[in-house]
């Protein structure tokens, strides 16, 4: 008889998920479960907390998702407010749980997590694969401290490898009894707000907006609108499903080359695919480069020359910079957890060359507020523009004014999310923006 637990972490989800099959497959009871870590609500050493309102609300929409998906095959997802290590402690202890199953995790902090357990306990076994990356390891041409050092060299490896993708499997077809008794939701976890949020969480939303997107003619003008910096249409906006794993990297790949084949691939469906390779990068930059992913000085040898100036950081933050686009972007970001990839570049450069601050800051609060946070994307797309990453040239800085003039002309991006009201920063005059090569 095997008691098993399966611990959902970034894949909540039935669908394509080869690692939940495997342990319907092998265990006579099972208990599905979910921690949340006291410590996403504290407030972290950038002032910040891993998890914000709109991020929360995300969440927790996805887990009541996982939940009726779960009880329709007579299961239940059980939540926990606590540290993972405590609920793997209760289950060891009190239902004689040796088996655990929990997806391959790209996070540092969670890699960790998943040591500590294995070490404290010899007798359990810890079950794991792959569930968040186009490829698996073994596929890549090339060992994981071989990493190419920039994303053009890595594409091209990968390119001209000619990688299979796996295709999807299906939900598993039986499901094990429940371990234990549904659990009601703990009492303390903190309260969810009311969110203007464009997305709906949970895998059935997800699949519902890969169906829709690949239904219409958007892929194949992608590469044409990608930048804009509103708009549902014009990027694929699958990444707050993919962040949480509502819908898996290879369902949407097994999508486009469906869509190809029915109505012609051009430049735009292949940047589809080239857009997720750079996710697929960063997820094994984020394994390659583990604490560094984190650090002041990144991958490279020196520390950027930024001080810390609290009133300029909270400015950024709330959108109240002498900077009329970025003013927009901020708002767009603290109202609905969502900002465009360009609105991104924007900010984090503004953040960067405009008010000298240390990148990290940055990087903490897009997590606190992003709905698609991805430890890897973000942390390595704030160290690729702050030129302590992956950058061959050292380092972006968008010039404001040009950004304004070719992705908002006509002011009505900044309009709609009040940009234009300016403040001015350390005394110096709001109409005096700086101009970069
Ligand atoms: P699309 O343009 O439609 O792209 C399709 C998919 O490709 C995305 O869903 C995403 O999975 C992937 N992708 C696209 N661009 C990138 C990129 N530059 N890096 C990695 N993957 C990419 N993306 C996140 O998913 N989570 C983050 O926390 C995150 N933080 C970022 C922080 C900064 C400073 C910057 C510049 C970019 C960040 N990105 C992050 C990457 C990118 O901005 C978002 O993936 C994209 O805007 C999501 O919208 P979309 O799904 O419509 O993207």
């Amino acid at each position: 008889m095997t008691h098993s637990v399966y611990w959902f972490t970034h894949d909540l989800r039935l669908s394509d998920n080869a690692l939940l099959r495997r342990a319907c497959e092998q265990s006579s009871s099972i208990s599905f479960i979910y921690c949340i870590d006291p410590e996403w609500f504290k407030s972290n050493r950038f002032n910040c907390q891993t998890l914000g309102e709109q991020r929360w609300a995300f969440l927790v929409k996805s887990l009541h998702q996982l939940n009726s998906q779960l009880n329709a095959r007579g299961q239940h997802l059980v939540v926990y407010f606590q540290a993972p290590l405590d609920v793997i402690d209760h289950y060891y202890s009190h239902h004689n749980t040796r088996v655990i199953y929990c997806s391959d995790q790209i996070g540092l902090y969670e890699r960790q997590s998943l040591t500590a357990i294995t070490d404290k306990y010899s007798e359990i076994t810890l079950k794991q694969s792959n569930t968040f990356t186009l490829y698996d390891m073994h596929q890549l041409p090339f060992e994981l401290s071989e990493l190419p050092s920039t994303f053009s060299k890595f594409r091209k490896k990968v390119e001209s490898s000619n990688l299979s993708i796996k295709s999807p499997v299906e939900r598993p077809s039986y499901f094990p009894a429940p371990l234990i008794a549904p659990v009601p939701w703990p009492k303390s976890l903190p309260k969810v707000e009311q969110v203007n949020c464009e997305f709906d969480a949970g895998e059935v939303a997800a699949q519902h907006h890969v169906e829709q997107y690949f239904s219409s003619s958007a892929p194949s003008e992608y590469k044409l609108t990608r930048n804009a910096l509103d708009g549902m249409a014009n990027s694929t906006k699958f990444s707050p499903w993919l962040a949480n794993g509502n819908v898996s990297v290879r369902q949407i790949m097994h999508a486009l080359q469906e869509y190809e084949q029915q109505h012609g691939a051009n430049d735009s469906t292949y940047w589809i695919y080239f857009e997720l390779l750079w996710r697929e990068y960063f997820q094994l930059y984020s394994l390659r480069y583990g604490h560094q992913l984190f650090a002041f000085s990144g991958i490279s040898a020196n520390k950027p020359l930024t001080s810390f100036y609290s009133g300029r950081f909270k400015q950024w933050c709330t959108g109240t910079t002498p900077y009329p686009i970025v003013n927009a972007c901020m708002k767009q970001l603290n109202q609905t957890g969502y900002m465009s990839n360009r609105g991104r570049q924007i900010v984090a450069s503004c953040l960067v060359n405009e008010l000298k601050l240390d990148w990290r800051f940055g990087a903490a609060y897009f997590e606190q507020q992003l709905i698609d946070y991805d430890v890897a994307a973000n942390w390595g797309n704030w160290q690729y523009l702050a030129g302590v990453g992956a950058d061959p040239r050292s380092g972006r800085h968008f010039n404001l004014v040009k950004q304004t003039n070719t992705y908002d002309p006509e002011n009505t991006f900044i309009k709609r999310w009040r940009g234009d009201d300016v403040y001015s920063i350390d005394s110096a005059d709001a109409a005096d923006w700086p101009l970069s090569s």
